[in-house]
């Protein structure tokens, strides 16, 4: 953290030097999900484990959601036909969640300077 923002201005320099001091410090990766189909079997996946568009989308928790509901509707409406519904649920969920995981790129690009959200 301190070779990356050596240098910066404004707050950085007073937080930098908070970093050492503090016992609840955070540091993780932004990061999304992206996988090739989002069930096996008879497992799907809902929410960030399938389709995680990173906290810079703002989605994941009304993806997490609308991915559970429309799984649950797509299973009572196959009568127990589970890859079926696996399939409807997959087909109508991809366009919202990939808007989502680009929206979700864009904003990392603005936060992290460019670069490109993990994978
Ligand atoms: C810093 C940050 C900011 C965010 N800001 C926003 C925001 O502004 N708006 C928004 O919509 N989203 C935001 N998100 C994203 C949002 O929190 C997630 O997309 C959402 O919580 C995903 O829900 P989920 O149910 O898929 O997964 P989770 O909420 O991660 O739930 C998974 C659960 O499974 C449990 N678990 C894991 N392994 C096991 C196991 N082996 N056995 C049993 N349980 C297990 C975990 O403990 C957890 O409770 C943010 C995320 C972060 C990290």
């Amino acid at each position: 953290m301190r070779a990356a923002f050596a240098g910066h201005g404004w707050e950085v320099p007073r937080l930098l030097e908070a970093l050492s001091r503090a016992d609840d410090f955070y540091f993780s990766s932004a990061c999304q999900v992206h996988l090739d189909r989002w069930s096996r079997g008879r497992v799907a996946l809902i929410g960030d484990a399938g389709y995680c568009a990173a906290p810079t989308s703002g989605m994941g928790t009304s993806q997490a959601l609308i991915g559970a509901r429309t799984l649950a509707r797509h299973l009572a409406s196959a009568g127990g036909d589970h890859p079926t519904a696996f399939g409807a649920y997959e087909t109508e969920l991809r366009p919202y969640v990939a808007e989502n995981q680009a929206n979700g790129r864009q904003a990392a690009a603005t936060f992290g300077g460019g670069t490109a959200l993990e994978r």
